[in-house]
């Protein structure tokens, strides 16, 4: 396995709730909660977890989308949190997103040229043929056709429109990926073809790709480890065969179970989770999932288990082990 490219260390991020006329802090949303992992250079590394669980937070906190309210983001040797407004501006160009709406992620007034041109424009000092070169050969990448770059955003389809969206983050030669549900907007059958176009352009551009997702099929196909997140906590981290075959948290083993089988031979038995995620202003002392888990223990409402390896390069955050 390659050297980390990110590491990202105790990150948290708490959203103020403001109450009354002086517009004081009563309390805070607690997204994000000592989260920590690391992604080595051109893997696909899984962010999963059920709406609300702080995936999107997190991704958006790696690149300062959203100020993150404390912890370390280290990307090649660089402190991201450290940097200045100018200097995270420089490194974006490095590290890009993908949206999952492509709708609403591109400028409607601009053309598909435009949408390709302007990232270079913004980042490098290229002459125009050289910039007209780049986005040519970027539109035939992601498999749209040179005619389609005097299109608005507007006369496409919802996955030729992510292609354009996709087109847009790598043209200025990322090295790290953000894809932000990058296909639960598309219909079924789109899906694939945008996953199969993701992943061959991370491995022919030397990729590194972090995906978050809530669908656990997707994640499977399309990533080398995983991280499973609840309540802004990751529950279970490892490889992503380890995770789904032998999968430790009682979280991880109920979202598992909930996944259709391919294969109608295999019958499997479902674990339901009950009950309500709890809210993240008040979340339980101790294990966060203790409200849900059929195998919860006293100590459980009383220490937060912490994120243990109990297997090679599987943590799990537990009492159980
Ligand atoms: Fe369940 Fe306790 Fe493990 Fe939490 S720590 S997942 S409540 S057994």
């Amino acid at each position: 396995m390659s050297n980390p490219i990110l590491v990202v260390e105790n990150l948290r991020k708490y959203f103020p709730i403001k109450e009354g006329i002086f517009n004081r802090t009563k309390n805070y949303v607690r997204a994000v909660e000592n989260v920590s992992f690391s992604v080595n250079e051109r893997e696909t590394f899984a962010i999963v977890g059920e709406s609300g669980c702080g995936k999107s937070t997190t991704g958006r906190s790696i690149l300062r989308l959203i100020e993150p309210t404390s912890g370390n983001v280290v990307y090649n040797g660089i402190d991201v949190l450290a940097l200045s407004n100018k200097e995270l501006r420089g490194l974006r160009k490095e590290i890009q997103i993908i949206f999952q709406n492509p709708y609403s992620s591109l400028n409607p007034r601009m053309t598909v040229k435009k949408l390709l041109s302007e990232p270079l424009e913004n980042n490098y000092k290229l002459g125009q043929k050289e910039i007209q070169e780049k986005v040519e050969s970027m539109i035939d990448k992601v498999g749209l056709s040179r005619k389609h770059l005097d299109r608005y955003p507007h006369q496409f389809s919802g996955g030729q429109r992510q292609r354009i969206s996709i087109a847009r983050s790598i043209i200025t030669n990322p090295k790290l990926v953000i894809a932000d549900e990058p296909v639960s907007a598309l219909d079924v059958s789109i899906q694939s073809q945008i996953l199969n176009l993701l992943m061959e352009l991370q491995k022919e551009l030397g990729l590194t790709m972090i995906f978050i997702s809530h669908d656990l099929n997707v994640v499977r196909r399309i990533s080398n480890r995983v991280a499973v997140m609840y309540l802004g906590s990751i529950a279970e981290i490892g490889e992503t065969e380890d995770i789904f075959n032998t999968p430790f948290h009682p979280y991880t083993e109920a979202l598992l179970s909930a996944v259709p089988s391919l294969d109608p031979m295999v019958k499997k038995k479902r674990n339901i989770l009950k009950g309500e995620i709890p809210s993240p202003i008040n979340p339980p002392i101790g294990c966060v999932f203790q409200t849900r888990c059929s195998k919860v223990m006293d100590i459980c409402k009383k220490k937060r288990p912490e994120l243990i390896e109990i297997d090679k390069n599987h943590k799990v955050a537990c009492h159980l082990y």
